[in-house]
Parts: C-alpha cells; sequence; structure tokens
C-alpha cells in the first residue's frame, strides 16, 4: 500500500505541473514547515500512566497561520498527519481563506476511553502543543472523533498556560464557550452548497437523483439532512459497522435519531418500536459503495475508494465530504470513466470556513447570529465553486485539478510576493 503522504504530494506535484505553477512553488510545498511529535501521559482510571503518541503538524503559513483539526483516531500515523495538513493548505487557499495549513492526530481509540480519561488526554495534548500552537501561529479545530467539549478543554488548557483569556487559539468551542453558531452543521451545510451548485451546473432534477452515504457522522448526516430537505432521495447509508439501504429513501431525522439512541447503525436491525420507523435491506459498506446511484458521498475515512473498487463504482459522481477517500490510483480509473469526482478540498470546506468565522469572531468579541454565519457560509462556497468552475472551464483532467490550480494560484501569488529567483535577477 503507497503511503498516504507520498500520495498526497505526487498527486500536488501532478496537479501543480498540470495548472502551470512554478517549480519552485511546488518544491515549497513537498515538505511541511514544522512537525511536533510528543508522547502525552495519561493517568488513566484505574491508577497506571498511559502514554499516547501525537503530532501536530503545521505545513505552510505563506497565506496566514496555519489552521486545521485535531484527530483521535486508532489509525492516525505521522504520514497521515502530514498528508491531511498539506490538503488544509490546498482547502484554506482554495476557499479563500487567510490561513495556511495544519493538523493534528492522536493514535488512541477514544471509544475505549472513560469521559475523564478522554479530557486528561485532550488536555494533556495542548499542554505538549501549547508553544507550538497559537490564535497568530496555528489554530486547532475538531476532526474525526473530536468535537466541542474537547475543543473547549483544550482551550481552557490553554488559557491555564498563558494566563489569560484566548479563544481564538481554537475553534469548534461549545457556543457557550466561544464557539460559533453553525459550526456544528458547518461542514455537512457547506457540502450541501456545493452538491447544489454541481446540480445546477449539471442540470440535474432533485427528486429523480439518489445517493448513497458512506459515514454518518457530523459531516454525513447534515449533508444528508439537507439534501433531503432539497428532495433527493436518500438510498443507502453505512457507518463503522454497516450499512443499509432503501429504495424510495430514508428519512434522515428517524435514522439519525436511532443512531443516537443505538450509537450505530445497527440499531436499526433491532426489533421493537423505534426500528420499525425505518424500513430497510442491510448490505456492506463495500457494497454501499457499488451501489447503481447519482451521487456516491464519502463521509468517513480515507481510502475508501482505490484502485481495487474504482472499476466498479457506478455512481455518476462522487462528493468527497471525508478527507482523502479517493486514493491517486483510483482517482486515474474514474477520470477515464468519467465519474466527476468533486474533492475534499473544496466540497468539506464550510467546516474550516466558518471556524475562520469563530476566530473572527473571537478576535472581535462580537457573536454573529445563526443567520449571518448561514447567509456567509453559503456565499463563501458558492464563490469558491464558481472559482473552480471557472478553472474546470479551461478544460483541467478533473475537478480536483481545478480546485488544486485556484488554490496553487493563489499561494503562488503569496510566494512571489515575497521574491523570486525571475524577480530577484531581474534588471528592472
Ligand atoms: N477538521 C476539519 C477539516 O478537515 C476542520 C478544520 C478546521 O476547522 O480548522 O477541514
Amino acid at each position: 500500500m503507497s503511503d498516504v503522504f507520498q500520495d498526497a504530494v505526487a498527486r500536488l506535484r501532478n496537479l501543480g505541473e498540470e495548472a502551470g505553477i512554478r517549480p519552485e512553488v511546488v518544491e515549497a510545498l513537498v515538505q511541511p514547515k514544522a512537525t511536533l511529535a510528543a508522547s502525552l501521559p495519561v493517568r488513566m482510571d484505574d491508577g497506571g500512566t498511559r502514554y499516547f503518541p501525537a503530532f501536530r503538524c503545521r505545513y505552510n503559513d505563506v497565506l496566514g497561520p496555519t489552521k486545521g483539526g485535531i484527530r483521535f483516531h486508532p489509525g492516525v500515523s505521522a504520514a497521515e498527519v502530514k498528508a491531511l495538513a498539506l490538503w488544509m493548505t490546498i482547502k484554506n487557499a482554495c476557499v479563500d481563506l487567510p490561513y495556511g495549513g495544519g493538523k493534528g492526530g492522536v493514535i488512541v481509540d477514544p471509544k475505549k476511553l472513560s469521559r475523564m480519561e478522554l479530557e486528561r488526554l485532550s488536555r494533556a495534548y495542548m499542554r505538549a502543543m501549547a508553544d507550538f500552537v497559537g490564535p497568530d501561529t496555528d489554530i486547532p479545530a475538531p476532526d474525526v472523533y473530536t468535537n466541542a467539549r474537547i475543543m473547549g478543554w483544550m482551550a481552557d488548557e490553554y488559557e491555564a498556560i498563558v494566563r489569560h483569556k484566548a479563544p481564538a487559539v481554537i475553534t469548534g468551542k461549545p457556543v457557550g464557550l466561544g464557539g460559533s453558531k453553525g459550526r456544528g452543521e458547518a461542514t455537512g451545510r457547506g457540502a450541501f452548497h456545493i452538491v447544489e451548485k454541481y446540480a445546477d451546473h449539471r442540470g440535474l432534477d432533485r427528486a429523480s437523483t439518489t445517493v448513497a452515504l458512506q459515514g454518518f457522522g457530523n459531516a454525513g448526516y447534515h449533508i444528508a439532512r439537507l439534501m433531503q430537505q432539497a428532495g433527493y432521495r436518500i438510498v443507502a447509508v453505512s457507518d463503522s459497522k454497516g450499512g443499509i439501504y432503501k429504495k424510495d429513501g430514508f428519512d434522515v431525522d428517524s435514522l439519525y435519531k436511532v443512531k443516537q439512541e443505538s450509537r450505530v447503525l445497527k440499531g436499526v436491525y433491532c426489533e421493537g418500536s423505534v426500528c420499525e420507523l425505518v424500513e430497510h435491506d442491510t448490505i456492506t459498506n463495500a457494497e454501499l459503495l457499488e451501489l447503481d446511484v447519482d451521487l456516491l458521498v464519502p463521509a468517513a475515512l480515507e481510502d475508501a475508494i482505490t484502485e481495487e473498487n474504482a472499476g466498479d463504482i457506478k455512481a455518476k459522481a462522487i462528493v468527497e465530504v471525508a478527507n482523502g477517500p479517493t486514493t491517486l490510483a483510483a482517482e486515474g480509473i474514474l477520470a477515464e470513466r468519467d465519474i466527476d469526482v468533486l474533492p475534499d478540498v473544496l466540497v468539506n470546506a464550510g467546516g474550516v470556513t466558518v471556524s475562520y468565522f469563530e476566530w473572527v469572531q473571537n478576535r472581535q468579541g462580537y457573536p454573529w447570529t445563526l443567520e449571518t454565519v448561514r447567509a456567509r457560509l453559503k456565499s463563501q462556497m458558492e464563490d469558491a465553486f464558481d472559482a473552480v468552475a471557472t478553472a474546470r472551464a479551461e478544460d483541467t483532467s478533473t475537478w480536483r485539478a481545478a480546485a488544486y490550480a485556484v488554490a496553487l494560484r493563489r499561494i503562488e501569488t503569496g510566494i512571489e510576493m515575497s521574491g523570486t529567483r525571475d524577480y530577484f535577477n531581474s534588471e528592472d
């Protein structure tokens, strides 16, 4: 299996060349600016101490302080954190935020920790990283298996260390602790705006558009809910334990209710009153990816669509709500088969966009209304789609190539403004 970071760099090189980006700009992006690796000592409830490997990568800060989430997952690795941080660099530039890219992670299965152990781990992470992050240097946020409560603990720990309030050090906090209204739904809502723009672009009729969704976490739930409200038919949903299918489409809120009560979608397989609300056939995650639907929405982890299954995908378009769900090799196969892949760096940028709004509100000391957040998110996402669609009209090889072209041109401008070989060698 190829290394996820090497894959990310190979993609950067290919798409940088395709977009005509100066080689010295691409070269500036093939390594992170700095990565901090730490071992987090955590007192467990049984009195013993365990040590969890942790990372924070500040990938590139040409366009502003680095920004990106922190992931708690057993599959985290230094390579994965670097790849995710590179994608954040592209994502923030693609949607025109004044940020570079960063990412963090801890190798841990948070579902196996008690609530108090999880709090101690979160605080230990911030203690290890306190000199590396900051409101003007690097601003973390939630990612896979981290949430608002965890961000609140981390903000509190940072403030205890620096001995003053500093809410802008981290975003995705609870609203009662300086978080932004609308941050929780932002990734799903932003992705929904991109799907709507794409549907207009392609002239899709919503009512006859079928959708399969892999991953029913925060982002997956919100995009599914909003798509269903807009008339799309959500015919399949899965989580890490398995999937369910219903030809006529699910009522997303009933599904969510069942999942909340039982913790897993598998809860719908049980017998009883709530389960009867949701009729379904069971399918595996692999089967879900190969369903004959119009839109396939991977909203879980990396490597969902690989060389092995790309030839069997029947969807007309893939909407990448997860980060990095399509491998480089798979993308080539999909492009040959004329399947559009709307890329993660555009589709899921609503989360970091509302994180940016949160940071602005914290710095202004002036909270916005939910209506303001939603309206600004919509226009930021729509403008980003238009910029990418314009680049796509220049006949880029894929939608991802168009998104990278938009992002890399912005980074290139930033680098050029600080001087290049051509500038320093010119006589005029
Ligand atoms: N973890 C999210 C992402 O991958 C959000 C990052 C942020 O809000 O800074 O985009």
